[in-house]
């Protein structure tokens, strides 16, 4: 699901860290293996496919670096459905480019959507690239790397028919340990009004539900306890293959693989909440009632225009299914404000609709208009300044919410996945509740006990901040 410049993940330098794949090719004793930088942009979907490259290359008998001045390779994966995320990864590229520029003999290889929206003229703007390489060609970048004439007369590579992921790819880790993706599908086939995806990664294709088990069981054999299903439209998962098991199926079948203790479902479809879904969520404590719905807007109009498929009304109704089998199901979900004829009066509907469900989680995004997207050429444009106004608003009737639900936490024990030492400082740890996907939602930092990298540990919630808990570890089976 979209909304605008994609928070969901920040520039991410990998760190060395083992690979999850099968042995590499042997080494000759006097060669030195080549070495690969990667910087994945935008969703986790994305940063799966950089875990597939990295798979792949280490699998040819590269290294992983974490410092780009140590690579022979630097592997920028972009993203690029909206225009801040298109600057976000030009800025990325250049940054590297002057790594480049400083040793000449060094790659910079740029895959991912911008290569699939822009290829050609990417060639022009960007001369100090050696190849580009688009979203269904990526698999083979360790084969085109290999080849003799891999950087020369031919710096685009985006041929290739869209990518069916049905085979159990090799992965290198770009998560902790303890957290991995498992991106379900690829493509979407709704064609909401203000978005690229569709054609930038293609129709729906659901990846095999065998596949998918066989990668979750070697997942759960790594050690992962928290599995986060991913793709465009999650709960699509299977529609496009006639009499294909859906999301309910894979879930229960995901949930029957030991090792997991958290499987967490992302970027859901708020007209493909069924109750099948619903029961089998309620039926698995370890399918996390956790739902990410993004409704895009409020207001019949606004969603009529986006192509949306369900109005208000159909809203209210979804969320109260989720509340009613799933109590005290997380809701998180996603708005866009500036929309092609957004009035006040459409505003302040969407605005009453985030008051009365009171969402757990809200991303608020600007419209962006997107060349080769209808909504792009519609009217009447609301201005910049007063769509970054509606912004404002709609956060800080948010802000309001989550204050009140954090501070009724404060008291309570909450199991807590730790995490790590909290970057902010050594003496704290941070962690995450059921209620917290990664990167998007806040997060528990521990200011006392014992805890484990890794390990889902009971903490007492001490204080409530703007979007974020404080707690302490404290013995099992301790209550509030
Ligand atoms: S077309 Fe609609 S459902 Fe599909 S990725 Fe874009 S916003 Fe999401």
């Amino acid at each position: 699901m979209v909304g605008s410049a994609h928070p969901d993940m920040d520039i991410k330098a990998l760190k060395t860290s083992k690979p999850r794949t099968q042995n590499p090719e042997p080494k000759t004793p006097h060669q030195k293996p080549q070495t690969v930088f990667s910087v994945s942009l935008g969703c986790p979907k994305n940063l799966v496919d950089t875990e597939i490259m990295l798979g792949g290359l280490t699998n040819a008998g590269w290294e992983v670096t974490g410092t780009p001045a140590a690579a022979d390779l630097l592997l920028v994966n972009t993203c690029g459905f909206i225009e801040p995320a298109c600057k976000e990864a030009v800025d990325t590229i250049l940054d590297l480019a002057r790594v480049k520029a400083d040793r000449p003999e060094v790659r910079l290889v740029v895959t991912g959507c911008l290569v699939q929206r822009y290829g050609p003229e990417l060639i022009q703007d960007l001369p100090e690239v050696d190849l580009f390489i688009g979203v269904n060609d990526f698999p083979a970048l360790a084969e085109l790397l290999a080849r003799p004439q891999a950087f020369g007369a031919a710096p685009l590579v985006h041929q290739a028919p869209p990518y069916a992921y049905v085979g159990v790819e090799a992965r290198y880790p770009a998560t902790p340990y303890h957290l991995a993706y498992l991106k379900i599908a690829e493509g979407c086939g709704h064609g909401c009004t203000f978005c690229l995806i569709p054609q930038i990664r293609g129709p729906l294709r659901s990846r095999p539900l065998n596949t998918l088990v066989q990668e979750a069981e070697n997942l759960a054999a790594a050690g992962v306890k928290e599995l986060i299903c991913v793709a465009q439209d999650t709960t699509a998962y299977g529609r496009d293959v006639p009499g294909h098991p859906g999301i309910a199926a894979l879930l229960r079948e995901v949930a029957a693989i030991d090792g997991f203790r958290w499987i967490r479902l992302l970027y859901g479809h708020p007209a493909r909440i069924t109750p099948e879904l619903l029961a089998t969520m309620a039926a698995n404590p370890r399918i996390l009632p956790y739902l990410d719905i993004p409704i895009q807007h409020g207001h019949n109009e606004v969603l009529r225009r986006m192509g949306r498929g369900y109005g208000r009304q159909d809203i209210l109704d979804t969320v109260r299914r989720i509340r009613t089998t799933l109590p005290g199901a997380t809701l998180r979900t996603t708005v866009m404000v500036g929309f092609p004829g957004e009035t006040e009066a459409h505003f302040q509907a969407l605005c009453d609709l985030i008051t009365e469900v009171g969402f757990h989680h809200l991303g608020v995004f600007l419209y962006s208009p997107e060349a080769g997207t209808p909504a792009a050429a519609w009217g009447p444009k609301v201005p910049r300044r007063e769509a970054r106004r509606r912004a404002r608003l709609l956060k800080a009737i948010q802000a309001k919410i989550v204050k009140a639900r954090l501070k009724a936490l404060v008291g309570t024990v909450a199991e807590v996945l730790v995490e790590g030492v909290s970057p902010e400082s050594d003496y704290l740890l941070t962690g995450r509740m059921t209620s917290q996907a990664p990167d998007i939602d806040g997060q528990v930092y521990i200011t006392a006990g014992t805890g484990q990298v890794g390990e889902i540990q009971p903490v007492r919630l001490t204080r409530a901040l703007p979007y974020d808990l404080l707690g302490e570890i404290v013995e099992a089976g301790e209550k509030a």
